[in-house]
């Protein structure tokens, strides 16, 4: 690489994501659900790197496996690049070389941090200049969870998750996550929730119309307060993911008996996000879980979104 292309290439961060609150409503004649969701950005990363290119072509590494991660026109980050080419008239090409923090179809929004970040670095490379909620608009054609990547922090979402607002939250959460070597897909995930509700519908009612994040989430997260986090944290996909991989009920036990204040399925799965007192508590908590053969890291939130690196 030579010193042109050098300064030429862009390095863009970018976060993945915990659900501490996700309602799913009643599935809509098109198959989707209309959703609501507390989301906290968390510092498992992917990092992105864009440089020149004639092609839109795409390379991936990671310290998660990523094995299924498609490197064609079905990976997110090339998508969003292809995206932003259309829609501003560029004709150039990009490499992108993508390293993953997040684990692959764990519930935690890698794919679409991918695609965030490869807005953010294609738009500054290639000089398109749009704005943030241009970027923003163009992230929700490519996936509900990509305008959250970009936005970081913490934010509530309705409608299909991607109709975001700024929370208000103070100070830091500490969450361990356990991940599983297999993903679970969104979609089937969804599904098994489908069928749930409508076989235990005399028990459980019908879905809510307008799904809604509790006033106590909002309360907590304003707060700062873990512990009053940890007492109405809730998700509506976990009873499909542990129907789906049963074997995840005996994490949420584990975690909790190794001393977590709550424990909750992150989005579709299948990691299990543990929510501990304080950065020293989440360091035990690790510590334990590993011990016991759990893939356990330690991450805190919030963090910003898709952001440039110097
Ligand atoms: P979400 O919770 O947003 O549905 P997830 O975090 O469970 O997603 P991802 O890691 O984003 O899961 O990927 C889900 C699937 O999308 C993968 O199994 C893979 O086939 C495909 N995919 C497309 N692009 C990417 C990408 N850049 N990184 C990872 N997976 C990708």
């Amino acid at each position: 690489m030579n010193t042109s292309q050098r300064s030429a290439r862009v390095h863009v961060r970018a976060p993945g994501k915990i659900n501490v609150f996700f309602e799913v409503g009643a599935v809509q004649q098109d198959g989707y659900h209309d959703v609501a969701s507390a989301y906290q950005a968390v510092s498992a990363f992917e990092d992105v790197w864009a440089s020149p290119a004639d092609d839109i072509t795409i390379s991936v590494t990671g310290t998660v496996d990523v094995a299924g991660v498609p490197l064609d026109d079905r990976n997110l980050a090339v998508r969003a690049a292809r995206l932003l080419a259309v829609e501003t008239g560029w004709r150039g090409g990009v490499h992108l070389e993508v390293r993953k923090g997040v684990p692959v179809a764990g519930g935690m929004g890698g794919g679409s941090a991918d695609a965030a970040a490869a807005l953010v670095a294609c738009d500054a490379l290639w000089g398109t200049g749009l704005s943030s909620s241009q970027l923003q608009a163009l992230g929700a054609r490519l996936g509900a969870d990509v305008p959250f990547a970009l936005m970081g922090g913490t934010a509530i979402g309705v409608g299909r998750g991607d109709e975001l607002s700024p929370a208000l939250a103070r100070g830091r959460f500490d969450w361990v996550t356990v991940t599983s070597s297999d993903g679970l897909s969104t979609p089937e995930v969804y599904q098994a929730l489908d069928e749930h509700r409508t076989r235990h519908a005399v028990d459980i009612g019908p879905a809510v119309r307008s799904p809604m994040v509790d006033a106590a989430v909002l309360h907590a997260l304003r707060a700062g307060d873990a512990a009053m986090l940890a007492e109405c944290t809730r998700n509506d996909l976990q009873v499909a993911a542990l129907k789906l991989r049963p074997s995840l009920s005996r994490t949420l036990e584990a975690g909790e008996r190794a001393g977590a204040l709550a424990g909750i399925v992150s989005g579709s799965g299948p990691t299990v996000a543990f929510l501990a007192a304080d950065a020293e508590a989440a360091i035990e908590l690790q510590v334990v879980l590993s011990a016991s053969g759990h893939v356990a890291h330690h991450v805190h939130g919030p963090v910003p979104g898709a952001r440039i690196v110097d």
